[in-house]
């Protein structure tokens, strides 16, 4: 894919072991975009996540993030907290996450935890000119009250996380994701367990995060019907490599990927 890409990952490898669950693995992934990444089960989806977002470290191979200011930051170096702090890469997980006991608001708020502490810090140094912490903490409520409304869950903003329901929690940890203004938003098998309404409505969710906030972002999913809908471009995996990638058309009429899909049921 050519273009301005904000993530290439080039011959990326991940062993555990005597398996290969990543195995030489090059794309990229254009800024402003939505690419996705799909494949059978055991494909090495996940594994990919976690190498980009630094759960794992790969065994091999690079992977960089370029910033829109020209900054190019090696994340293959990193660990998860500063790729979701220095390159501003922020995830969500197959299985929800969420800090079930503390309320919707309170799940936004501790996404700004670096934020806040940041502006403590300097209010406590009595820096002049640089945002105080009331200022700060008041910006960082705005931030979370807005994607509060933007993901339709203003009305819930004092309930339990863990009290509403399944479709609303995937809402709101992409609203959390969403708050640590992100450069590249990894989302991993968003529309699972939704149902039809609810993943229409996660399309228009995700295709307005691209469109009002130009956020590059990066999607695992099952879906066909999400990744035909609101993909750019779609890298397919099997076997831990790269089978196929191009427009949504061009791969689901791709017969190494009518093969790997059937042959993997
Ligand atoms: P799914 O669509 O089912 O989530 P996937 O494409 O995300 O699958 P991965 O979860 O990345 O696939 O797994 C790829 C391979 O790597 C599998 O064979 C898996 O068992 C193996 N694997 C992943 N993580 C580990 C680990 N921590 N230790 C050992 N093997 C692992």
């Amino acid at each position: 894919m050519s273009g301005d890409p904000i993530l290439t990952v080039d011959r990326l490898m991940m062993r555990f072991g005597g398996i290969v669950a990543v195995n030489e693995l090059s794309f990229a992934a254009e800024r402003r975009k939505i690419t996705a990444l799909i494949g059978p089960n055991g494909a090495g989806k996940t594994t990919v996540f976690n190498c980009i977002t630094g759960f794992y470290r790969p065994s091999g191979g690079a992977i960089r993030l370029s910033h829109d200011d020209g900054r190019s930051i090696q994340l293959e170096r990193l660990n998860d907290f500063r790729i979701s702090k220095q390159a501003k890469v922020a995830r969500t997980f197959q299985n929800i996450r969420l800090f079930p006991g503390m309320t919707a608001l309170e799940n936004l708020m501790v996404a700004q935890h670096n934020a806040l502490m940041r502006a403590s810090g300097l209010t406590v140094l009595g820096l002049l000119g640089l945002p105080s912490w009331r200022e700060a903490e008041k910006r960082a409520i705005d931030l979370a009250r807005s994607w509060l409304d933007r993901v339709g869950l203003l009305d819930r903003a004092d309930d339990a996380a863990g009290n509403l329901p399944y479709g609303d929690q995937r809402r709101l940890e992409i609203a959390r994701a969403m708050c640590t203004e992100p450069a590249l938003l990894c989302l991993d098998e968003p529309a699972a367990g939704l149902n039809a309404r609810e993943s229409g409505g996660l399309n228009e969710l995700l295709l307005s995060i691209r469109n009002e906030q130009g956020t590059s972002i990066l999607l695992i999913e099952h879906d066909m019907s999400v990744v035909m809908e609101i993909s750019d471009h779609v890298v397919v995996m099997d076997y831990g490599v790269k089978i196929a990638e191009g427009t949504p058309q061009t791969v689901r009429d791709d017969p190494k990927v009518i093969a790997a899909y059937l042959g993997a049921d």
